[in-house]
């Protein structure tokens, strides 16, 4: 991994339970920050953040649905109340897909990716923003998704949802840049994750075969870009989006 010293930060990160956002919850442990894992999978969750502290990390475990506003008003202040009102990286992870043809895409499919995917980040965004506003100090990251950037069909809720979080990402970078919060998006391509391991084998031939590096993605690929941003040296870097995809949208 990356070599970046957090020694002393604390960190939040979404959807740490498994996949991406545990990659990238191990990989700020692993770099010295106190991590406030959220999931909505209490079990799942205690057992990834064991994992990390037998590691030799401190995380520790949040149950909360981020798309519920009342559970992420809670969780914020509890964690706020933990880590001494300090929170210093925030890592908006958590995301679903449920993908269909948007000629068949119910108000549901559409609605639940976009609470998760979308409104998330901003509940998660405004509960610690004054926080780190005060201290003068934060990171913001929001994992988007190629398909956000490029559209992918059958995705309409989805891409929709991502590129929402890449305009969110450039006016909340905006708002905040004069308080020396940095706010960036990473754009994954394909990763291999629970996620993916439900698509159709034909797709995922398919897709392999548009990656220029020729082959997929893993967590630590995205954690890497993570540390970057959540880096006291990237303060010059913010309202960026980098596509983390072996070439792909190139
Ligand atoms: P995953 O399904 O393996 O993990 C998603 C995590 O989010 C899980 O821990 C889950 O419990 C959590 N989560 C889901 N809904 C939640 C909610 N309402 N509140 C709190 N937590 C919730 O997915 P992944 O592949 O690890 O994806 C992580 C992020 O990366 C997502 O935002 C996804 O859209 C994005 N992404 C993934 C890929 C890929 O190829 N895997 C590509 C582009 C973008």
């Amino acid at each position: 991994m990356i070599q970046v010293d957090l020694k002393g930060q604390n960190a939040v990160v979404t959807g740490a339970t498994r996949g991406i956002g545990f990659g990238i919850a191990k990989a700020l442990s692993a770099a010295g920050a106190a991590v406030a894992c959220i999931g909505t999978n209490a079990e799942k969750l205690s057992k990834s953040v064991d994992e990390i502290n037998a590691a030799g990390g401190s995380a520790k475990a949040y149950i909360c649905d981020v798309s519920k506003s009342d559970q992420v008003e809670a969780v914020s202040k509890q964690i706020l109340e933990d880590f001494g009102g300090k929170v210093d990286i925030l890592v908006n992870n958590a995301g679903i897909t449920k993908d269909t043809l948007v000629r068949v895409m119910t108000d549901e499919q559409w609605d639940d990716v976009i609470a998760v995917n979308l409104r998330g980040p901003f509940l998660m965004t405004r509960a610690f923003v004054s926080a780190m506003r005060k201290k003068k100090y934060g990171r913001i990251i929001n994992i988007s998704s190629i398909s956000g950037l490029i559209g992918n069909r059958g995705q309409a809720n989805y891409s929709a949802s991502k590129a929402g979080v890449i305009g969110f990402t450039r006016t909340v970078s905006k708002e905040l840049a004069n308080r020396n919060i940095t706010v960036n998006s990473i754009a994954p391509g394909f990763i291999e994750t629970d996620m993916t391991a439900v698509l159709d084998p034909v797709i995922v031939t398919e897709m392999k075969n548009r990656i220029p590096v020729g082959r997929f993605g893993s967590p630590d690929d995205i954690a890497n870009a993570v540390l970057y941003f959540a880096s006291p040296d990237s303060s010059f870097v913010t309202g960026q989006v980098i596509a983390i995809d072996g070439g792909m949208i190139m």
